[in-house]
């Protein structure tokens, strides 16, 4: 699916919304899993295990600012978990603050 169309599929939520264009390319990216959005930092990372959607976990420095993507395995439970209540989970992202192995120093 082209990015034209993704947006043609949004329909008027989409258009009403109007972020900048970057945004909506970064937003594209997330939803094809090539990239992953970090909420605390207010950033994307992109993802090199694209393009499957997967639960991910960030590993994020608060000293230096590194961030490290690691495959939880609690994703699944929280998949599993959704899907009792009829929920359909479609993306994860657990965000882990603290300090790198070299900040710890
Ligand atoms: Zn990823
Ligand atoms: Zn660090």
């Amino acid at each position: 699916m082209k990015a034209y169309d993704l947006m043609a599929a949004f329909g008027a939520a989409g258009q009403a919304a109007k972020p900048p264009t970057v945004y909506r390319a970064l937003d594209f990216l997330e939803k094809q899993g090539l990239a992953h959005r970090i909420e605390s930092l207010n950033a994307f990372v992109a993802c090199r295990r694209g393009p499957v959607t997967h639960s991910a976990a960030f590993l994020i420095c608060d000293c230096c600012g590194l961030t490290a993507e690691i495959e939880p395995a609690t994703g699944q439970e929280v998949a599993d978990l959704g899907a009792r209540s009829g929920f359909q989970v479609q993306s994860l992202t657990i965000e882990a603050h603290g300090l790198c192995k070299a900040c710890q120093v």
